[in-house]
């Protein structure tokens, strides 16, 4: 159960030193405040730890303490590896990215997770599959150390849920998830503030790729699957990043009618990356594990090979057979 595991997961912290803390590759504000709440409780307990990402921590996040610490392994030579590992917000083991070189082949390994199609690998886990963010697993893993609590750790469990529940809005904005959040504003958390900053400010090349994007809508007949495009040319153009695409799939699932929205990704001449929103009658998670990805019912993406034309025919054939 997820008592049981919560006193697994608690065990496992207790009982290993040395850790390496790890979310997924171009992290979220999910996986970016999960991995510092981890690294604040780790300190509390005079743990030593290192926290890592594939890549760079989104400019927009790094207000949350501690944020400077957590490694771009683009940008870092690995000296050792770990044999202790906290892998947060993955749904499969791959999704640490090449961080995996930084760990002894041998690992003990604690995932927490809040993805239905997490694979339950590691060691020890802790997963809630209706939890609506990591983060919030992470208040009641934290909880169950009787620590106490500072406005810092708060701001970062509030992003992680706030940003996961797109503002509180999502159908997994349970009333446990509106008690936690009373609790994170009352320990001084500016809500509004990071509502603002998190989910309504875009910068400049945001907006850009963000126009480029809704420029290419396609529709299927009947209305109900929607999907847009975009090219490294639009990166370029627009002076995009990775982390700047995030949102633009909303768009054309909220065309009225639309069941199901997507945005390809073209990565390269012979790669797409699909993200997928559903309005809730298609389980968009199943279609992207089909494609070897992951995700939610109702927000799911998977990396698929084959050019643009090739991935965007296969991938809207298999929504409409979902229809
Ligand atoms: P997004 O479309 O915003 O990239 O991701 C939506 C959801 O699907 C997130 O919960 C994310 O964790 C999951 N997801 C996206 N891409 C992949 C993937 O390649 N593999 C897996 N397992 N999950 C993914
Ligand atoms: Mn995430
Ligand atoms: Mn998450």
């Amino acid at each position: 159960t997820y008592e049981q595991d919560l006193i697994g997961a608690r065990q496992f912290i207790e009982q290993h030193d040395d850790f390496l803390v790890v979310a997924h590759v171009q992290p979220d504000g999910d996986a970016v405040s999960s991995t510092l709440a981890v690294g604040w409780l780790l300190s509390r307990l005079g743990k030593t730890f290192t926290m890592i990402n594939e890549g760079p921590i989104p400019q927009r996040m790094t207000y949350m303490e501690g944020s400077e610490q957590i490694l771009d392994m683009s940008l870092t030579e690995r000296t050792r590896t770990y044999s202790n590992i906290i892998c947060v917000d993955c749904a499969d083991f791959k999704r640490v990215g090449l961080v995996s070189e930084w760990m002894e082949k041998e690992a003990n390994l604690l995932n927490i997770d809040h993805h239905p199609t997490n694979d339950e690998y590691g060691t020890q886990t802790l997963i809630k599959a209706d939890a609506a963010a990591t983060a919030e697993i992470l208040y009641d893993l934290l909880a169950s150390f009787d620590l106490g609590w500072d406005r810092h750790v708060a701001e970062m469990l509030y992003t992680g849920i706030l940003t996961d529940t797109g503002g509180f809005r999502y159908s997994s904005t349970s009333p446990k998830v509106m008690q936690i959040a009373s609790h994170l504003l009352e320990l001084g958390v500016n809500g509004p503030d990071l509502a603002d900053l998190l989910l309504e400010q875009l910068t400049k090349p945001q907006f850009d790729v963000l126009t480029l994007a809704l420029a290419t809508l396609q529709m299927s007949e009947n209305g109900k699957v929607a999907w847009v495009h975009v090219t490294p040319e639009h990166m370029v153009q627009a002076g995009a990043s990775n982390e700047d695409l995030e949102g633009i799939v909303n768009y054309p699932r909220n065309i009225q009618g639309v069941e199901v929205g997507v945005l390809f990704k073209v990565i390269n001449e012979n790669a797409v990356k699909a993200s997928m929103r559903s309005a809730g009658k298609v389980d968009v998670a199943a279609i992207a594990a089909e494609f070897g990805g992951g995700g939610h019912v109702r927000a799911a993406g998977c990396r698929l090979e084959g050019t643009l034309e090739q991935v965007t025919a296969l991938v809207i054939e298999r929504i409409k057979q979902s229809l």
